[in-house]
């Protein structure tokens, strides 16, 4: 493709997200020093937003990375070399956190599942149950998985974990559902949570975070697993003012700050869950019509971020969504792992509206159309009466 294509690029996948235009012209800001008074002023107003989001009042860590890093890092300081974990395995990032443990030696046990439906918290009891010497440290899960559109109940994780007195702590992937899916860090009592700043915070990739608890300090403190770029000792006392061990990415928190100014005050942030999960429906609704099958199989565990949709028998996923990138500019979410070619995803988080919304399905149908699968045309039209009615 070359040249200047008329109108915006539709940026449909699950993140990277579309990013407003006041926390673009908030990155283009001229780089300041990072170890003057002014980047310490703005470090403390961002890591305090930060916990409002979280809705956590204990520390929120800040890396330049990609999420992945802050996988790395919630491992890393709070246990030691060799150590057990139980990964549930929901979907490909489940998988992808389960690798990164696997290559740092931890030894990592997996309660495989389908790939298509939520945490089951009975499940995760049987596996603890029958971990008689407690030797599993930590149990891991994906809040909201990226690839299937299943978001798992984390309160009732936490509550399988206690009612069986197990001490393991728990981490929590929450990359493609903060700020756009109520997460409750303190509530829910997660021991590190991980984000990420290209989903929901509508920021370009490059910043991931990991929120603690009083415990994960503890076990933080007693971590004998060598670690120094992502070691959170020497960020807190850095952050008590503001500040970071090393070179933080300048911009990208200029651009933090704006979003969460964004987020936090002018839109707030249970307007912003209800939007994604208005959006959502409205998604399924098309979906449903179109007589596509979803592979979120448990109706109470829809995201309300990303619709991962199955192709009709056979159809190519991949060439659906060249298709539409081609002919309409738009891109959609490849299927992961084992779903490539069988699955797109609709992203539908951060930087959205109702219009943004009718656009991205409208492509969708011309594109089934085109590739002359067989579905039920008017999907679009469901959509946009479920708008109209749930206003
Ligand atoms: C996007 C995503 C990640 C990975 O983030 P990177 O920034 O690519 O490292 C991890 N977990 C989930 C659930 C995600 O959606």
């Amino acid at each position: 493709m070359s040249g200047h294509q008329p109108g915006r690029h539709f940026l449909q996948i699950p993140g990277p997200t579309n990013i407003p235009g006041a926390v673009l012209a908030a990155l283009a800001k001229p780089t300041i020093d990072h170890r003057s008074d002014e980047f310490g002023q703005l470090g403390l107003e961002v890591l305090s937003n930060l916990q409002r989001i979280f809705k956590t009042n204990k520390p929120v860590f800040m890396f330049p990375s990609s999420a992945t890093g802050a996988w790395e890092a919630a491992l890393t300081n709070v246990l030691n070399p060799g150590d057990s974990i139980l990964i549930y395995d929901t979907g490909y990032f489940a998988s992808q956190w389960r690798h990164l443990a696997t290559n740092l030696g931890f030894n990592v046990e997996v309660i495989e599942s389908d790939w298509h439906t939520p945490v089951n918290a009975a499940r995760l009891t049987e596996q603890l149950i029958n971990d008689r010497n407690q030797h599993i440290k930590a149990v891991c899960i994906v809040h909201n998985e990226t690839s299937t559109g299943v978001t798992s109940d984390v309160a009732k994780v936490r509550r399988a974990i206690d009612d069986v007195r197990h001490p393991a702590l728990l981490l929590v992937d929450t990359v493609s559902s903060l700020a756009s899916i109520d997460y409750q860090h303190d509530e829910w009592q997660v021991d590190v949570s991980v984000g990420g700043s290209q989903k929901g915070l509508m920021l370009p990739p490059g910043l991931s975070f990991n929120a603690v608890s009083d415990r994960a300090l503890k076990c933080h403190a007693n971590s004998q697993f060598p670690k120094s770029y992502w070691n959170w000792g020497e960020m807190l006392s850095h952050n008590k003012k503001g500040f970071f061990p090393y070179t933080p990415a300048t911009n990208l928190i200029f651009g933090l700050q704006e979003s969460l100014k964004l987020i936090l005050d002018e839109i707030g942030l249970q307007n912003v869950f209800n939007r994604h999960a208005r959006h959502a429906a409205a998604t399924r609704e098309a979906v449903r019509h179109w007589g596509l099958q979803m592979v979120c199989q448990d109706p109470t565990a829809f995201s309300s971020t990303v619709t991962a949709v199955m192709t009709p028998a056979n159809g190519s996923a991949n060439q659906l969504r060249q298709i539409i990138l081609s002919k309409f500019d738009m891109s959609l979410g490849t299927g992961l792992g084992k779903f490539n070619d069988r699955v797109f995803r609709i992203g539908h988080l951060g930087d959205l509206n109702d219009l943004s919304l009718a656009g991205t399905l409208s492509g969708i149908e011309m594109g089934l159309k085109i590739c002359s699968f067989s579905f039920r045309e008017g999907g679009v039209s469901k959509a946009l009466d479920y708008l109209v009615r749930a206003d």
